[in-house]
C-alpha cells in the first residue's frame, strides 16, 4: 500500500504523513509526535507514557518496602548468626570451654 494514499484515521479527509510503528496505522501530520527519534500516534503515546509512568509508580513503591524488606533480612541473619553461634557454644565439646582443646592441638 502507498503512504500517500493512505489517510488519516482520525481525519479521513487529510492524507497519511507517517504511519504509527507502535499501532500500524496511518496519521497525519498534526496526530502524530515524534518521541525518543520515533513517530508516533498520540493514543500510542499517550499509552507509553502512561506505561512508563506506572512503571515508576510501581518502581518506586517497592523501594521502600524493600529497604523495609533488607533491614528485616539483615536484622535476621544477625539474629540467625547469633543463633548459630549460641547453637555452636552449647553443642561444642567441654573442652573447647575450659581451653584444653588447644592444649592438646598443641602437643
Ligand atoms: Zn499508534
Ligand atoms: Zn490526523
Amino acid at each position: 500500500m502507498d503512504l500517500a494514499r493512505q489517510r488519516c484515521l482520525l481525519h479521513p479527509l487529510r492524507e497519511a504523513a507517517a504511519r504509527c510503528p507502535s499501532c500500524r496505522q496511518f496519521f497525519c501530520r498534526e496526530c502524530v509526535t515524534e518521541h525518543d527519534g520515533r513517530v508516533m500516534c498520540a493514543s500510542c503515546l499517550r499509552k507509553l507514557t502512561a506505561n512508563r509512568g506506572q512503571a515508576k509508580s510501581a518502581r518506586n513503591l517497592p523501594a521502600s518496602t524493600l529497604a523495609a524488606a533488607r533491614l528485616a533480612a539483615a536484622l535476621a541473619l544477625l539474629w540467625f548468626a547469633f543463633y548459630l553461634v549460641g547453637l555452636f557454644l552449647v553443642r561444642a565439646p567441654s573442652s573447647f570451654h575450659d581451653g584444653t582443646i588447644w592444649e592438646e592441638a598443641g602437643k
